[in-house]
């Protein structure tokens, strides 16, 4: 299949099988996000899905984790989703896990009864872009969900026996908050206690309406080392057992991960060390074309 878009997913699905069944984003109007921008929505024909499976199967693909692309495709209604689902697992009897990225609207949209079926179905971990813990945040980044809303949402998922791993970015709340972001995030984890947070740190996309608040100095972005400082917060104060942090902060080439709480004092000493580096250099801020 020839892929249209922009891979964007968590490390932890290296490995896995990458199996669109949609084209871009459906909601594609947060304030930060280019990923999608020159992209309209649109689902995959179940036929195209099915070739792609029997190209994969005739390579001898043998995939035991599978990802459903592209930007939410969780947001796929129920009936065609199980279809995609039952579909793969014909192709790849060897098929026992199916993750892909979701929003929390899109999770509401499903009932608990469908939930536990698509889990019941090998549906195992749901990506969801949780940014903030901060209302004020959310509503000015135009995510689709409040802080409580996300609380639902994650509750029914765990209720219905999937698990979450969550998306953010330090430095969303722009400067002079990240540590208030930190500490809410650190809350809203310890509650809801996601499998994996995968930090991709902000980055100040050109064809997005918050650049166009950054020149019109309506929103005061933070350099990279108050992104570290607020990554090492959250990593500080996270109290989720088994949870695998990874933060990235791929402009100034600094990575942090491990699994916590095992490997918080490695990582603590890692933030440490880049951010000493940070404070005795010019302020970096991550923009991307
Ligand atoms: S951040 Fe996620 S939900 Fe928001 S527009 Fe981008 S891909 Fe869509």
């Amino acid at each position: 299949m020839e892929y249209e878009g922009r891979i964007c997913r968590g490390p932890m699905e290296r490995g896995s099988y990458m199996l669109p069944i949609s084209v871009g984003c459906s909601y594609n109007a947060c304030r930060f996000c280019g990923l999608f921008k020159d992209l309209t929505y649109r689902e995959l024909p179940l036929e195209q899905i099915e070739e792609e499976l029997k190209r994969v199967r005739a390579a001898g693909g043998a995939p035991k984790t599978v990802y459903l692309g592209d930007g939410n495709a969780f947001c796929t209604g129920f009936d065609r989703l199980k279809q995609i689902i039952t579909m793969t697992r014909e192709y790849f009897p060897t098929a026992e896990r199916f993750n892909m990225d979701a929003t929390v609207t899109g999770i509401a949209e499903k009932s608990g009864g469908q939930l536990k079926e698509l889990a019941a179905l090998g549906v195992s971990r749901l990506y969801i872009g949780i940014e903030s813990g901060l209302d004020d945040v959310l509503k000015y980044m135009n995510k689709e969900h409040t802080a409580d809303e996300a609380y639902e949402q994650t509750g029914r998922l765990r209720e219905a026996g999937i698990g979450y791993g969550a998306h953010i970015m330090t430095g969303v709340s722009g400067r002079g908050r990240g540590l208030e972001n930190a500490e809410a995030l650190a809350v809203f984890f310890n509650r809801t206690r996601p499998e994996a947070v995968i930090n991709f740190s902000i980055f100040l996309n050109k064809k997005t309406a918050l650049f166009g608040d950054i020149e019109k100095g309506i929103f005061k972005p933070a350099d990279e080392l108050d992104n570290l400082r607020e990554d090492r917060r959250i990593v500080e104060l996270l109290n989720v057992d088994g949870v695998d942090y990874d933060g990235f902060h791929d402009t100034i080439l600094t990575r942090v991960r491990g699994r916590l709480p095992r490997d918080r004092e490695k990582m603590l000493a890692a933030f440490d060390k880049a951010i000493d580096k940070y404070e005795r250099l010019e302020p970096v801020y991550s923009i991307t074309g």
